[in-house]
């Protein structure tokens, strides 16, 4: 199947983008297009036009300051794997981008392409999740901000309104004494997870936090002192997936199970 006939137009300015959404007809941003692409082809989506993000050079700038690093939602999955955000989060941020697709799909596709489309499976939905990334949402009459843990509202549906464009992805720093672990199952690289299970540790920041993703919608965020360290006993453990992931086939609460258990070995220092 091809697209359905749209229109294309190039932004120059963050402004500009947010005038262009303004057209009165359906109009949609683009950004890597990995998503996007698919979507248009199985005419899923079938904008009238399509505003073109890849030249404002404001979105891709990556920004560290005291107590956050501030990725612009146009860099893409390569530059995080290459380095940006290493430092400031112990190296967390590219040892999932290295882990998205191939490195064709890492060197087009956006950390703020993957979080609007709200693919359940999707890397930065559930990480971002985990770092506890705050996202700043630019409209025509100004911005907000939303925690990533609840920017993605069920599957395929984020919390943007129409003409909104995601502007920027806040993540804050993690202390040195920080420990995390992400762990997905996928049946073979390009495929998207079938279980998705991070966390974070960050005593200096008194952060404690679990993430269950890849489920059927939203990523299950639990943010609880000691947690993680409860979750080592094999019966806790059980009772917290009996409730967490009842809703899952046999297969795929296997699947949680096993991660859950190879993240809390991580966090806690026992593999
Ligand atoms: P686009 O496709 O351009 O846009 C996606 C959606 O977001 C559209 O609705 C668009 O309107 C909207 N949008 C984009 N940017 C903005 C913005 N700044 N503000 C408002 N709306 C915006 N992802 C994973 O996480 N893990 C994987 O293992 C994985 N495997 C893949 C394998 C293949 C073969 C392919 C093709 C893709 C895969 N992906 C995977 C998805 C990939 O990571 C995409 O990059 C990502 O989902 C979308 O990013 P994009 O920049 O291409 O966005």
């Amino acid at each position: 199947m091809k697209a359905a006939a749209y229109r294309i137009e190039r932004a120059a300015t963050l402004e500009a983008a947010l005038a262009q959404l303004q057209g009165g007809d359906y109009a949609k941003p683009i950004a890597g297009g990995q998503s996007l692409g698919a979507m248009l082809n199985l005419r899923l989506a079938q904008p009238e036009r399509l505003v073109d993000l890849d030249g404002i050079a404001a979105l891709t700038r990556v920004e560290e300051t005291a107590d956050a690093l501030v990725l612009g939602a146009l860099v893409t999955h390569a530059s995080i794997e290459d380095g940006a955000g290493a430092e400031a989060t112990g190296g967390f941020l590219p040892h999932v981008a290295r882990r998205i697709a191939y490195r064709a799909v890492r060197n087009r596709g956006t950390v703020g392409g993957s979080l609007c489309h709200a693919d359940p499976a999707a890397d930065w939905v559930n990480a971002m999740a985990v770092a506890g990334a705050q996202l700043v949402i630019q409209g025509p009459g100004g911005s907000r901000t939303a925690p990533a843990a609840t920017f993605m509202r069920s599957a395929f549906e984020c919390a943007l309104e129409e003409g909104e464009i995601l502007r920027e992805v806040r993540v804050p720093r993690f202390s040195p004494s920080a420990r995390w672990s992400y762990r997905k199952f996928c049946r073979k690289t390009g495929e998207f997870a079938l279980a998705v299970v991070g966390a974070l540790r960050d005593p200096e920041a008194r952060v404690e936090r679990l993430v269950l993703g890849g489920l059927d919608g939203v990523p299950q965020v639990y943010e609880e002192p000691g947690l993680i360290a409860r979750l080592a006993e094999t019966a806790r453990r059980e009772a917290f997936l009996a409730q967490a992931v009842a809703d899952l086939d046999e297969t795929r609460a296997a699947l949680q199970a096993d991660l859950l258990r190879a993240v809390v070995q991580d966090i806690e220092g026992l593999a």
